[in-house]
């Protein structure tokens, strides 16, 4: 495994402090990667490959599927669904 990325850091938005990558890899139950790890960490380097490429398939699922939904998607879900009780 490539541990080059764990001594990076940023604020944490749930803790309020500053967090390695390797914290953010591993803090979930069952020592695995917090939900928010994409979010967090997109902007310093491509995560989603790196946590592809290092996480068993399972766990990299599970953290796809918990990713909540970008602010954008869901917005047009609303719209789409205020348009279908208006007509
Ligand atoms: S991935 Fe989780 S633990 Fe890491 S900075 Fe984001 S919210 Fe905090």
């Amino acid at each position: 495994m490539d541990k080059s990325k764990d001594r990076l850091e940023r604020r944490c938005p749930r803790l309020g402090g500053d967090v390695s990558f390797y914290y953010c890899r591993t803090s979930s139950d069952d020592s695995s990667a917090c939900w928010k790890i994409f979010d967090c960490w997109w902007e310093c380097f491509d995560v989603v490959d790196y946590l592809n490429k290092y996480l068993p398939k399972d766990k990299f699922n599970k953290l796809v599927n918990t990713k909540p939904k970008p602010k954008m998607a869901s917005l047009v879900e609303l719209i789409e669904q205020a348009k279908k009780r208006s007509s």
